[in-house]
């Protein structure tokens, strides 16, 4: 079976800069926001070329860290793309804003920006844009509409790092940004753990303390604050793998065009990539196919596995009953027909070739 991803594989390869660095932090009995995570934060927001990076506990924490700094709450709304992955919604809900859904652009599954004006109402308060399965957002009419309605611009890369848009790191693009390292996004850790960017002095302040207790300085509280901490033991792991990020991500590129150049499938729908090849890091490699379970199907029985990112609409989740009956047809119609192909910085060029012959004999049933 050629495996979507193969995790082991991947951080196999930074064994000894993992070994190493889990021994730097036990010999330096400083556990909790200390040398390992400074270090990390630097390097970060240097390789986004920002002037923060603040280590928190995962991706969806950086997005709801950002969304209480700018004290979206009660009464508030936040334009969101109703094709994304729930994280990005659940960030508004936990603030007890309303996130209000916005369709995507068919060709590249990310927010329409010519949607989103006519979602604006005088509550709104900021657009999350999410960089989705790697591919940088159409932003310049969104600059525009942020500024003409005076919103704040929130991005979620995810599963974007290292992505550009117009020479510019995703990251950059607004006024602050989150980002998971999730295990299996192309910068991950052995666990949990996220960041914030920003260029902003005041956010940047008013995250540090959030994120430890609403805390600046020990017991003193000026904030109602949270619990979300980089962990230490992360923080050299993330720095050994942001060093090959690039490196890592030019492969996934390399596959990325050998499946755009290779699968001529008529059933099978390609991505679309919008701006330079840079704009893309490919996360995931979608395509869309109109008969679904049975091209998964058949790829399990001729030994490839497949993903499906993501099978339920936001709108469609039981935790979400407000959207009940509401209809976003062409979120709807992407979650009922994306496949996500094997694509990652380890996979050998012999098996993207026999993806490649797979795909291109599927004939639905
Ligand atoms: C993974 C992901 C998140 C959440 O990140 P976690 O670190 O898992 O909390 C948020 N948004 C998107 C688009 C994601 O893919």
């Amino acid at each position: 079976m050629i495996p979507f991803l193969d995790l082991k594989k991947i951080n196999l390869k930074y064994e000894e800069a993992i070994v190493e660095g889990v021994k730097k932090v036990l010999h330096s009995g400083w556990y909790v926001l200390g040398e390992e995570v400074r270090k990390f934060e630097q390097a970060f927001a240097e390789y986004c070329e920002t002037k923060y990076a603040i280590g928190v506990a995962n991706g969806l924490d950086a997005l709801e860290l950002i969304i209480k700094a700018y004290d979206i709450g009660p009464g508030d709304e936040v334009i969101v793309p109703s094709n994304t992955y729930i994280a990005s919604i659940l960030s508004v809900s936990a603030n007890g804003a309303k996130p209000v859904l916005v369709e995507p652009d068919l060709r590249t599954y990310n927010i329409d920006p010519h949607k989103i004006e006519e979602s604006i109402s005088p509550r709104t308060k900021a657009i999350m844009v999410v960089h989705l399965y790697g591919q940088a957002c159409n932003m310049n009419p969104i600059y525009e509409i942020a500024k003409k309605h005076n919103l704040k611009i929130i991005e979620d890369c995810a599963q974007a790092h290292g992505a550009v848009y117009h020479d510019i790191k995703v990251g950059n693009l607004g006024d602050a940004a989150a980002f998971s390292f999730y295990p299996g996004k192309n910068l991950g850790a052995l666990g949990d753990a996220g960041a914030i960017t920003t260029n902003d002095d005041e956010l940047y302040k008013t995250i540090i303390a959030l994120r430890n207790y609403g805390s600046h300085r020990k017991y003193e509280n000026m904030y109602k604050g949270y619990n979300s901490r980089l962990d230490e033991l992360q923080a050299p792991i993330l720095q050994a793998k942001l060093e090959q990020l690039d490196s890592e991500n030019n492969t996934r590129r390399d596959i990325a065009l050998y499946y755009l150049n290779h699968i001529t499938n008529p059933h099978i729908i390609l991505p679309f990539v919008e701006y330079q090849e840079t704009s893309h890091v490919w996360h995931v490699f979608v395509i869309r196919t109109t008969n679904r379970q049975d091209f998964v199907d058949y790829m399990g029985e001729n030994g490839v596995q497949t993903m499906i990112h993501y099978p339920i609409a936001p709108h469609k989740q039981q935790a979400y009953k407000e959207w009940n009956g509401e209809s976003y047809e062409l979120s709807e119609k992407i979650h009922s027909e994306v496949v996500s192909l094997p694509i990652s910085p380890v996979m050998e060029m012999k098996d993207v070739q026999r993806v490649v012959e797979v795909v291109n004999e599927y004939k639905p049933t």
